[in-house]
């Protein structure tokens, strides 16, 4: 099955220019999302991890049944104010505005291995916050994983440090 057909493109959301790639269509199908999971496990399934983490929201939806599927611990990143404990936080510019990523403090233990996994990279900046949040944490950065690629936003530039994998590539 072509998994680019089941991802829905909605022009002009969440503001005037930007092209959003829904990939809710693509949740939905029982058989695309259970592909689309282990097509993504294909790609990375044998790197060597001791945790995955992923950020709010979209990035839980692939994290949870990688980390599932893989025997791994998740860990949630999330937006600021949403995490109970004591917190690292790193912000960050998004494709459209700022935002800022939390961990919570010892979630990462010194020198485990986290595969970062999400939706979409589109500018990088939410994964090199979650990747900042792995290094404070002590951690390192095992590599990242992405089901869509929006190609020419300079994200592998960005990010040129670790070992990325995306399934689509996506203008
Ligand atoms: P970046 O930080 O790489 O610019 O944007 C990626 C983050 O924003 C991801 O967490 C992703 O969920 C969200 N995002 C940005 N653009 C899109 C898009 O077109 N579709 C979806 N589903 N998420 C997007």
């Amino acid at each position: 099955m072509d998994l680019a057909n089941k991802v829905r493109l909605i022009k002009d959301f969440p503001k005037p220019g930007i092209n959003f790639r829904d990939i809710t269509t693509l949740l939905q199908d029982g058989e695309a999302f259970q592909q689309a999971v282990n097509d993504i496990l294909a790609l990375c399934g044998d790197w060597e991890v001791d945790l995955i983490a992923c950020p709010e929201s979209r990035g839980f939806v692939l994290g949870a049944p990688m980390a599932y599927a893989l025997g791994k611990g998740l860990v949630l990143l999330r937006k600021p104010g949403k995490l109970p404990g004591k917190t690292v936080r790193h912000e960050y510019n998004l494709e459209y505005g700022t935002d800022a990523l939390e961990v919570h403090e010892g979630a990462i233990l010194p020198g485990q291995r986290v595969l970062l996994v999400d939706d979409v990279l589109a500018t990088g900046g939410t994964m090199f916050a979650a990747a900042e949040l792995v290094k404070k944490s002590g951690g390192q950065v095992a590599g990242m994983v992405f089901l869509i690629e929006l190609v020419g936003l300079e994200a592998r530039q960005k990010l040129s440090e670790y070992p990325i994998v995306t399934l689509m590539q996506l203008e």
